[in-house]
């Protein structure tokens, strides 16, 4: 088996290597089981890197399998949503995709070799009563009158669940433990319910389901699983799971391992509350830049590299803690910083006219794609006597630490000339219009360049007003007001407001046919794509992936 070079990073890895050790396992198998109830998120990614990273490292598989066990909010989207994202975070399943429902025959045979064991039977106390007679941790539970029904009594009114006998809620099968038990979860658990819904792959051929805990040890054994990894919220599950498994005449006897969930701070990370803000539109859908699903992440412009870097350096441990959004935005900051290509965008733009070149003064400019990494190759960008330039890079009076254009001041143009600004006209309302200029000719041609009249002025940039392409900028906050709205009763009234903003500016002309998938870095106002939704070539939209520094830097000291 190939040596594990992630060794003793985290506490899987350190059992998966000792059972390695130990000769326990020919071949590592781990499992990403999801439910294809929505669509996945970043905690989800979590999950991915953990089980197809393990799969990988140490030469092993790692099978999909689709936990689908409730057909109600199932279907086919989610499920193809799900492996397009799987596949764009760079991991391969092995084999064909798995599903629960694959086993559903098998399944179906287990629940009644525990019936035959006496160890399970069907119940016909409704659900309310089931959970007041499964009482609380503090206080044992009661029996139900139906628990001590012979095993052919058993046998007969299960298949008439199976046979669609019972309306809905009228029974179920229960595995027969210990009502007193000191966990919940072993307080006769349901293992099959009824549900006359049609299924997204078994279409109409059952009315009855099993629950996950009785399906999922069951599909891992199955199929082979080694290590059953899941978040501690199934740690008490882990006594059932090997409960079921002890019962029945199975071949392989998975153990489960559990570790945190990701949180993350301003954020829901459930894929029912997800939906909550998808079906009563506060976003536009699950890919909305905003949205902390997998898609979401993608639109916005986040790459592959930078989901799997974040899941890397939070890591896997048993402490339930709230990841910091300036966390995950630092991985595809210092990504994009090293890989984006820089080009010239204005936000919020004033016109300025420098008034000593000719009218029709046209010039064209090579423009390094990016500072350091020369295989990015290089640009033309027109310029010309009449640009566009930030509002905020000008100011009339002179503040501390401003560096760009003060009226009566120089400043330098990327990569054009020094210009010095020699008066303003304002509209009505008392704001700019325009900044007249004049430009120190002595520093066209790229002179400054070759060291001559070398000056220490800052340096804005601009885009020619003839050829500036009109884009819209749409730049996006946090989707809560409040750090961990996932505890909140009512997460949905911290929803806040202003989470989009949309400004309308110009871009250079070269990113007039930008794609998607290509991220940039537009100068002082952070890193942008298109969007693959709204974008078109009539119509620039760039949504902002994150900007240049940390913003909560300021806030957290
Ligand atoms: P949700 O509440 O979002 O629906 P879930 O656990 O019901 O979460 P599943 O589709 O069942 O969603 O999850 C598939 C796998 O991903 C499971 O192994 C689950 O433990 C893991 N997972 C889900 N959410 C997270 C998270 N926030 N952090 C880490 N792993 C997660
Ligand atoms: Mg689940």
């Amino acid at each position: 088996m190939k040596k594990n070079k992630h060794q003793s990073t985290n506490f899987i890895r350190q059992t998966i290597d000792k059972d390695i050790s130990l000769g326990k396992y020919k071949k590592i198998h781990t499992r990403f089981p999801p439910e294809p109830n929505g669509y996945l998120h970043i905690g989800h990614a979590k999950a991915i890197c953990l089980n197809f990273g393990i799969a990988k490292d140490y030469n092993g598989n790692c099978n999909l399998r689709f936990d689908d066990t409730n057909p109600v909010n199932e279907n086919n989207c989610f499920v193809e949503s799900i492996k397009q994202d799987i596949s764009w975070l760079g991991f391969c399943w092995n084999g064909n995709v798995c599903y629960t429902s694959d086993y559903f025959d098998q399944i179906y045979q287990y629940a009644i070799e525990l019936i035959k064991k006496g160890l399970a039977y069907v119940d016909e106390l409704t659900m309310q009563e089931i959970k007041d007679y499964r009482g609380v941790w503090t206080k044992p539970g009661k029996n139900s009158p139906y628990r001590d029904r012979s095993v052919e009594e058993n046998l007969l009114l299960f298949d008439n669940m199976r046979k669609g006998f019972f309306k809905e809620g009228e029974a179920c099968l229960r595995a027969k433990i210990d009502m007193s038990s000191s966990f919940i979860v072993m307080r006769d658990p349901v293992l099959y319910r009824i549900k006359f819904f049609k299924h997204h792959q078994t279409k109409y051929d059952w009315c009855i389901y099993p629950m996950y805990d009785f399906a999922h040890c069951i599909s891992d054994s199955l199929e082979g699983i080694t290590h059953s990894l899941c978040t501690l919220e199934f740690l008490d599950n882990r006594r059932l799971y090997n409960w079921i498994l002890k019962n029945i005449s199975v071949s392989k006897r998975p153990n489960q391992y559990e570790y945190s969930r990701l949180n993350l701070e301003y954020s829901v990370l459930s894929k029912r509350k997800l939906n909550q803000l998808v079906n009563k539109n506060y976003v536009e859908g699950w890919d909305d830049p905003r949205m902390p699903t997998i898609s979401g992440l993608r639109r916005r412009g986040y790459t592959p590299s930078s989901i799997r870097e974040f899941c890397q350096r939070i890591g896997i441990t048993k402490q339930q803690n709230l990841i910091e959004m300036s966390s995950l935005e630092s991985c595809i900051r210092d990504d994009l910083n090293k890989n984006a290509p820089r080009a010239m965008a204005i936000l919020d733009p004033i016109k300025l006219i420098i008034q000593n070149l000719p009218i029709y003064f046209e010039k064209n400019i090579l423009m390094n794609n990016h500072p350091s990494k020369t295989e990015l190759g290089n640009r033309t960008v027109k310029f010309s006597n009449q640009i566009w330039i930030e509002r905020s890079d000008f100011l009339e009076q002179r503040t501390e630490n401003f560096k760009r254009l003060i009226l009566g001041n120089e400043v330098r143009l990327r990569n054009a000339c020094i210009i010095r600004s020699d008066y303003i006209t304002k509209d009505i309302k008392g704001n700019i219009n325009c900044i007249y200029c004049t430009c120190d000719l002595n520093t066209l041609d790229n002179k400054h360049i070759y060291g001559y009249k070398i000056k220490n002025v800052g340096i804005i940039h601009w885009i020619s007003i003839l050829h500036a392409i009109p884009a819209e900028f749409r730049l996006y906050h946090n989707l809560f007001n409040i750090r961990n709205p996932e505890i909140e009763e009512d997460f949905l009234s911290n929803i806040n407001l202003e989470s989009i903003e949309i400004k309308n500016g110009y871009v250079e002309q070269n990113l007039q046919n930008a794609e998607a998938t290509n991220p940039y870095q537009f100068e002082r106002n952070g890193y942008f794509c298109a969007d693959s939704i709204h974008s078109s070539k009539d119509h620039l939209v760039f949504n902002r992936i994150v900007s240049l520094r940390d913003p909560y830097k300021k806030s957290r000291c």
